[in-house]
């Protein structure tokens, strides 16, 4: 059995990536891939915690552009991450895999409030941890919220599984001849506007040292290949 190069990661899945091919929502057959991709991890020994987006059902910031008060929109965006936590602790315990979420907005009869030390426990005894509800504050993202639990508790590095196989200097879907980066320094992310994750985020990351992989999720085995130090993307730190 391969080990991991990683003792805990945080797994940052945004919502996009629950909804598969579909527009809204959330894709079962995917989010069932999602989580047998997980259990393979978990044989190499890693805890992974997961942070889940909430942007396949809402998004605060599209919710202002279109008139609501940011702060209320970014709460719907908060209960958003809340659902999709749910349906990937549905499909991992249906794989019999121990799985407690966390939320930073308490709602004790749905899940546990976020605590930093039982989450740590949680970890220690194999269970997979998802942090749902974001940071609990409008004007934050998922990204951000991904950098501060790597933070709080000690995860070696975030897996940041997308869309596009890693971070090009522009956007490869726009142009033809965008190049893709195999290493990265966060100042350099900063100073070049890419647009990895938001500005909060990056920062977060580059003050606390942790390092940063991203990735394309199209071959769902990248995830543990992640996890076991392959060249799977794009390297950050
Ligand atoms: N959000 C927030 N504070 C947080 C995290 C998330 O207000 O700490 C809200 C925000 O409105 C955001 C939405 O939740 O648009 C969904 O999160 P995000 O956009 O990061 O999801 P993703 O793009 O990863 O699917």
């Amino acid at each position: 059995m391969s080990r991991a190069k990683f003792s805990r990661v945080i797994l940052k899945l945004s919502g996009a990536a629950l909804a598969g091919n579909q527009e809204y929502g959330i894709d079962p057959k995917f989010i069932n891939s999602i989580a047998t991709e997980i259990k393979n991890c978990l044989e190499t020994g890693v805890e992974i915690a997961v942070v889940v987006g909430g942007g396949n059902i809402f998004r605060g910031i599209a919710g202002s552009a279109k008139g609501m008060d940011r702060g209320t929109a970014d709460y719907m965006g908060m209960l958003a991450t809340v659902i999709n936590s749910l349906a990937l602790q549905d499909a991992l315990e249906k794989l019999n895999i121990d799985t407690r979420v966390q939320t930073a907005i308490e709602m004790r009869q749905i899940a546990e409030p976020y605590i930093r030390r039982r989450a740590m426990r949680h970890l220690e005894k194999g269970r997979i941890v998802i942090f749902a509800a974001g940071t609990g504050n409008p004007f934050f993202s998922t990204d951000t919220t991904a950098a501060l639990r790597a933070a709080e508790i000690n995860a070696d590095a975030i897996l940041m599984a997308k869309n596009v196989d890693g971070v090009y200097d522009s956007d490869p879907v726009k142009n033809p001849d965008a190049r893709k980066y195999k290493n990265l320094e966060y100042i350099d992310v900063l100073n070049k506007g890419l647009g990895v994750m938001d500005s909060t985020a990056v920062s977060l990351c580059m003050d606390n040292n942790i390092p940063l992989i991203v990735f394309g999720m199209k071959e769902m085995e990248n995830i543990k290949r992640a996890v076991l130090g392959e060249d799977v993307g794009t390297f950050i730190k």
